[in-house]
């Protein structure tokens, strides 16, 4: 692709960065001061919910895959918020724009995209994470409502959320990818329990959550009854393009050099090292793979054709380079790369061992690792399918 800015693009980028300018004392090492005060102005400005209508509580911009790449970029360089990502705004608005109702949009997307409503994904169950369309959670007739009993697992910020976005059968005799339904309901209604689970970092990142006859309104289904696994693919397929940005890789390798070239062992920087050099190399040249990899599929956009294999790649490579580029700032660290808690000698407040624990769990999260890879080598590179497992 063409990589010259047109005289328009170039003002353009003048623009956003007199905007972070100008807003500078209101953001610090990329945290807002105040979280809602940001997100309403970067949507007035049209930084966030740029191509949202406005009769949605958007910006309402046509869509610019140009100008939507220099905004990030320019976020990415000053270190600025980029406004509210939670599940709400990434997922769930997506969707309800391609499936939702006029009432269901008009209802949940503004206050979701200014942060004033949460929500969290009730997709996978004890039985029914990589085989999802397995699920059991039940939803029964009961007059205009159904009433919802069943268990889910993994909840990420289910004991922070406001609202849930859930998957429920509510055909048990269907085939198992017709008889479920998306549906919505406040996590306040009565019959619903929340159980944080610990993660290695030490923090409760998600939880478990049991229903027990959970009355929820008909109305509250997405998409059609029955239609709801058309419409969790729906949500899945933001999820991952959600979890695969380059830009933020390249940013996250960016600091890996600067703290390589600031730490030293014995009088000499960890940069000059030849062991760790040659590793620092290995994941530069696929970073740089992996933004040619976006400016395919930002080329593939331009011109209205499909992205092909190139859009499979992003979450599988996102998710396991940003873990790989942490294991790296960990091992650079040497001794200090083992601490965690509080301390003079932690650097970027734990931040890089967080995000080892962490993106250890992205490589699963959103589908694994091993899931990817096969929908790459079936559908991308029309590999045949791998053989079901023997029935026991
Ligand atoms: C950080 C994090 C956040 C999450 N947040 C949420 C959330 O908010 N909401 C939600 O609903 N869920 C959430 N999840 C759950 C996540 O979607 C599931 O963990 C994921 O789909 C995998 O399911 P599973 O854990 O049941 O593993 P399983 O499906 O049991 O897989 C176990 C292993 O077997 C492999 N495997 C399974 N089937 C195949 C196959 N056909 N071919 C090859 N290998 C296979 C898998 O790749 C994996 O390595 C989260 C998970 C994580 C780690």
């Amino acid at each position: 692709m063409d990589l010259t800015l047109t005289p328009e693009m170039a003002r353009f980028r003048d623009e956003v960065r007199a905007f972070l300018q100008a807003h500078r004392s209101e953001y610090d090492a990329g945290q807002p001061k105040d979280v809602l005060a940001w997100q309403r102005l970067l949507i007035d400005n049209g930084y966030a919910a740029r191509t949202i209508p406005k009769a949605y509580g958007g910006y309402g911009a046509e869509p610019d895959i140009l100008k939507s790449r220099i905004i990030t970029e320019e976020f990415i360089r000053a270190d600025a918020p980029r406004g509210i990502a939670n599940q709400g705004v990434s997922m769930l608005v997506p969707t309800l724009l391609e499936v939702g109702s006029e009432e269901q949009k008009k209802q949940w997307i503004g206050p979701t995209l200014r942060g004033e409503v949460i929500w969290c994904q009730g997709y996978s169950e004890p039985g029914a994470g990589s085989d999802l369309a397995s699920l059991q959670t039940k939803a029964i007739e009961a007059g205009d409502d159904f009433l919802i009993s069943g268990q889910k697992i993994w909840t990420s910020t289910a004991h922070q959320a406001d609202m849930i976005f859930c998957l429920v059968r509510t055909e048990p005799d269907a085939p198992k990818h017709e008889g479920i339904s998306y549906i919505l309901f406040p996590m306040t209604t009565p019959g619903i329990e929340v159980r944080p689970l610990t993660t290695m970092t030490g923090h409760a990142e998600f939880n478990e959550v049991f229903f027990t006859d959970v009355r929820v309104p008909k109305a509250n289904v997405v998409g059609g009854r029955g239609r709801g696994w058309f419409v969790a693919n729906t949500t899945l397929k933001h999820e991952r393009g959600m979890l695969g940005d380059p830009n933020a890789t390249e940013a996250r390798l960016n600091a890996l050099i600067e703290l390589m070239k600031t730490e030293t062992v014995g009088g000499e920087r960890i940069i000059d090292n030849p062991l760790f050099r040659d590793r620092l190399m290995q994941l530069q040249a696929r970073v740089f793979a992996m933004k040619f990899n976006g400016m395919r599929l930002l080329t593939a956009a331009q011109t209205g054709e499909g992205a092909g294999l190139a859009g499979l790649v992003v979450k599988l490579q996102g998710c396991e380079l940003n873990h790989q580029i942490a294991a790296l700032a960990i091992d650079a660290l040497g001794e200090l790369g083992i601490l965690y808690h509080d301390g003079p000698h932690l650097r970027a407040r734990g931040n890089w061992q967080r995000n080892y624990m962490f993106d250890l769990g992205l490589i699963i999260g959103g589908g694994t690792a091993q899931i990817q890879k096969n929908i790459i080598s079936e559908r991308g590179l029309g590999m045949p399918r791998e053989p079901s497992p023997a029935k026991a």
